[in-house]
């Protein structure tokens, strides 16, 4: 809701009173670094306005992704990509392909079906880009945005960190260079990339290709914390963390999440979804800003990769990714990758491409509908957003529900902070499992839905089995 107070000032000031600061960084790259972006407490970063001038506090409200003086998804896409059909699911769209790379020896190395780095890998080999700016391997903290300008750089840095990580000083770094770029990021932040490249004509010139990855939500830095420690390795001692360990005796979504301590050579693993917050829909760890994005399949963005979560897909432990391309050269490069065998490419249709996101759209289209509702109906500042509010589209339970999942998020930061201070995980996982199994009664799939489900992985096993003979 806008009062006469929120509606004066600028939108990055409620933003951060809010808490809805993703900590993308494109206020500190438009203000030069006036507005310095930060780690908090809780393990996530977040725009520090303090010292902030009326004047950069505008500036920064027109390229934040959360305020209402920067242009929404829909209109961004539209300047980007006028010419091509929309779904209001997926956004514009090219091609739409389910994939991977061919060669199975790399296949381990990627989070998914590996495409995300191999089409930036191409965009390198062909000379369109000098350099790729994405998520890797730092030293403090564990993962953030990085360059790359060789293949073997980019390889380095492959699979999903679950983890916040701001573009701020990198994006300063590379600004007036002379060298063109690739950016790979998560909705929000190709969204805020686009705000900030209308504005600066330098970095619109740098920046050829934004490669997007579809997003559930952001986590804190708490979360593989929370993993490695219920593997035996606490905070202090955690070196760093692999989110997305394939096993070739289980499905793609059994994936193991592996945590490395200080000083050792081994990593520690587990089934993520045997962890305590392993599966997603909990959304332990979960960003407040999450609460109020409705972009699953980065709308802004030249090309988004993400899982195929299809029953057909989902069996082969490979990993399958789904594709959708807005950009003509990207589109040819994956169509010459598929002829000459170095990946495989598979036509999907509009549905089924927002079927692999079925979660998402009910927390991020429906849920976000009710979250909307009630901020309003509490007097609460929310950004404007493609959804409207209201509840009527949705059951009493459901409603239930996605206030319980709202406070999951919240109660697993606190709680894990106390755990952290006391020295002690039980501190935590005595808050948090009785909210995961209250939350996981009310979700339980009816007996007819899991029986559907097996049978569906059950013939696309048989079917795979019959054609590989
Ligand atoms: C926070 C987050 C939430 C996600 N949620 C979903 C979801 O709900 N549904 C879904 O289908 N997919 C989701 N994904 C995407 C999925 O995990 C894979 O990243 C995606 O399918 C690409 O896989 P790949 O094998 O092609 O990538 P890889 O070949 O493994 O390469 C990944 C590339 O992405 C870069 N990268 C990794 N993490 C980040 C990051 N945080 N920000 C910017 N660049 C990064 C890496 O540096 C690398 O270049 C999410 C990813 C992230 C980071
Ligand atoms: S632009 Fe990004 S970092 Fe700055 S306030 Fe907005 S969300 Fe936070
Ligand atoms: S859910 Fe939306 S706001 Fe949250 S990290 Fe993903 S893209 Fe950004």
């Amino acid at each position: 809701m806008t009062t006469p107070e929120t509606s004066s000032r600028p939108g990055i000031v409620n933003v951060i009173e809010r808490n809805m600061c993703v900590g993308c960084g494109a206020c500190g790259v438009a203000t030069g670094g006036r507005i310095p972006v930060t780690i908090r407490p809780r393990g996530y970063y977040e725009a520090d306005i303090a010292g902030a001038s009326p004047a950069d506090l505008a500036t920064a409200s027109r390229v934040c992704p959360f305020t209402n003086e920067s242009e929404d998804e829909d209109t961004v896409a539209h300047r980007l990509f006028p010419d091509l059909p929309k779904d209001g699911r997926i956004g514009h769209h090219r091609s739409l392909f389910a994939g991977r790379v061919a060669d199975d020896g790399e296949i381990p190395f990627s989070s998914s079906g590996g495409l995300t780095s191999w089409t930036a890998s191409r965009l390198l080999e062909r000379g369109l880009i000098d350099g790729v700016i994405h998520v890797g391997n730092v030293e403090q903290p564990m993962f953030g945005y990085v360059v790359s300008t060789t293949i073997g750089e980019l390889r380095d840095g492959r699979k999903s960190k679950y983890y916040p990580a701001t573009f701020d000083e990198v994006l300063r770094g590379i600004r007036g260079d002379g060298r063109r770029y690739a950016f790979i990021g998560i909705p929000c932040a190709v969204k805020a990339l686009r705000h900030v490249t209308e504005q600066d004509s330098t970095l619109r010139d740098q920046i050829a290709f934004c490669l997007g990855i579809v997003c559930g939500h952001l986590k804190t830095m708490a979360y593989p914390e929370s993993f490695a420690w219920q593997l035996g390795i606490a905070p202090d001692e955690l070196e760093t963390v692999d989110f997305r360990i394939k096993d070739p005796s289980l499905t793609s979504r059994q994936y193991k999440f592996g945590a490395r301590a200080k000083g050792s050579d081994r990593f520690e693993e587990a089934q993520t979804l045997s962890l305590v917050g392993g599966s997603w829909g909990h959304a332990v760890f979960q960003l407040n800003a999450c609460n109020y994005c409705d972009d699953v399949f980065a709308e802004t963005a030249d090309v988004v990769f993400g899982d195929a979560w299809l029953s057909k897909y989902e069996i082969d432990w490979r990993g399958t990714n789904v594709v959708v391309t807005r950009n003509e050269v990207i589109d040819e490069i994956l169509r010459a990758g598929a002829q000459v065998g170095q990946i495989t490419l598979e036509e999907l249709d509009p549905d089924s491409v927002a079927k692999t996101q079925a979660g998402n759209y009910r927390h991020r289209r429906d849920g976000l509908a009710v979250r909307l509702a009630d901020d309003d109906a509490d007097g609460s500042w929310r950004p404007d957003k493609r959804v409207k509010p209201g509840y009527d589209h949705v059951s009493e339970e459901r409603v239930g529900l996605i206030r319980n999942r709202r406070n999951l998020s919240e109660v697993s930061q606190t709680a894990f902070a106390d755990a952290k201070e006391a020295r002690d995980l039980n501190v935590y996982l005595n808050a948090i499992k009785p909210l995961i199994d209250s939350y996981q009664s009310q979700t339980k799939m009816t007996f007819v839905t899991r029986v559907r489900n097996k049978i569906q992985r059950e013939s696309w096993k048989l079917i795979r089995k019959v054609s590989n003979r």
